[in-house]
């Protein structure tokens, strides 16, 4: 027997009955159903034809599909092992383009996913763990093409925040010194099955050109610990571990001014001036 073409797949909600597939909440499984939703995410992410794209979790498969629709090629690993058959079965209608992976994307390395070339991710990730999986990925050795991921709205603001806003701290600086970084799109929790108690929000990243200096993003990472560790203090007293007055003087920095009102260069020239001290 032939297996369906990509359009001839039943809808998502039929197969996920026909496996017998519930939620877990343990792997932080919220579906997107919709593929008007998944689509329009695919459409967000900017892939296609001869793009290789990482997925985390692909669950149901709904981004999945709508990846594979653009002709891109996709990589999904995914920790819930009950998928896989159902996975296969999106495998068998995607001419080998859907690569399947089980394992536990906190320890997947993600050049190995991507098959030693470059590659997009694109993700509704698992609410649990998405906030340390985009830190492992800003931080560590593989850059992407462009990462455009779903995340709780509260997540998202903060990695996209200004300074002064409320939402502006470490994650927005991290992110924002390694990629340029927007929220690109809003959804409502009803969207997904179930329904998480907060509302969602892509954010889409793309890596600056040229990458930060490794070790200044990990002195980064020190200041932006100190700095809002106690965000309501000054920064000659919040940053005292690590030099204090001094180090912002070095910086540049009005050394009595408040974390949350510092822009992100004013952090970049504090990293600077600590691997300096
Ligand atoms: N992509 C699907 C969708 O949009 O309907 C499912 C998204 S659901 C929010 C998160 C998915 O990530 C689930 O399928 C879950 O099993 C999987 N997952 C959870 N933790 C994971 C991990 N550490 N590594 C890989 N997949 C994980």
């Amino acid at each position: 027997m032939t297996s369906p073409s990509l359009a001839e797949l039943p809808p998502l909600r039929e197969a996920l009955e026909r496996h017998g597939l519930l939620a877990r909440k343990s792997f932080g499984q919220h579906f997107l159903l919709d593929l008007n939703i998944t689509r329009k995410i695919a459409r967000l992410a900017e892939v296609g034809e001869g793009d290789t794209v990482i997925e985390v979790g692909p669950g149901p498969g709904g981004l999945t599909r709508a990846l594979l629709e653009t002709g891109a090629k996709v990589v999904a690993i995914e920790k819930d092992s009950r998928f896989l058959p159902l996975l296969g079965e999106l495998a068998d209608a995607a001419d080998g383009r859907l690569t399947l992976v089980e394992g536990d994307a906190l320890r997947a390395d993600m050049a190995t996913l991507a098959g030693g070339g470059p590659a997009h991710m694109v993700s509704n990730l698992p609410y649990n763990v998405g906030t340390q999986l985009l830190i492992n990925w800003l931080t560590g050795p593989f850059r992407p093409l462009s990462m455009t991921l779903m995340f709780q709205k509260e997540v998202a603001d903060r990695i996209a925040a200004q300074d002064g806003d409320d939402a502006y701290g470490r994650l927005a600086v991290l992110s924002q010194t390694v990629c340029s970084a927007r929220v690109v799109m809003d959804l409502p929790a009803r969207a997904f099955t179930p329904p998480p108690k907060v509302a969602s929000a892509v954010a889409r990243l793309v890596p600056l050109e040229p990458a930060p200096d490794k070790a200044m993003v990990s002195a980064l990472e020190r200041v932006t610990a100190a700095a809002f560790g106690q965000r309501r203090k000054m920064l000659r007293s919040s940053l005292k571990p690590i030099g204090g007055g001094a180090l912002c003087e070095a910086a540049g920095i009005d050394p009595d001014a408040r974390a949350e009102t510092i822009p992100i260069e004013g952090f970049q020239a504090l990293a600077t001036a600590l691997l300096k001290a």
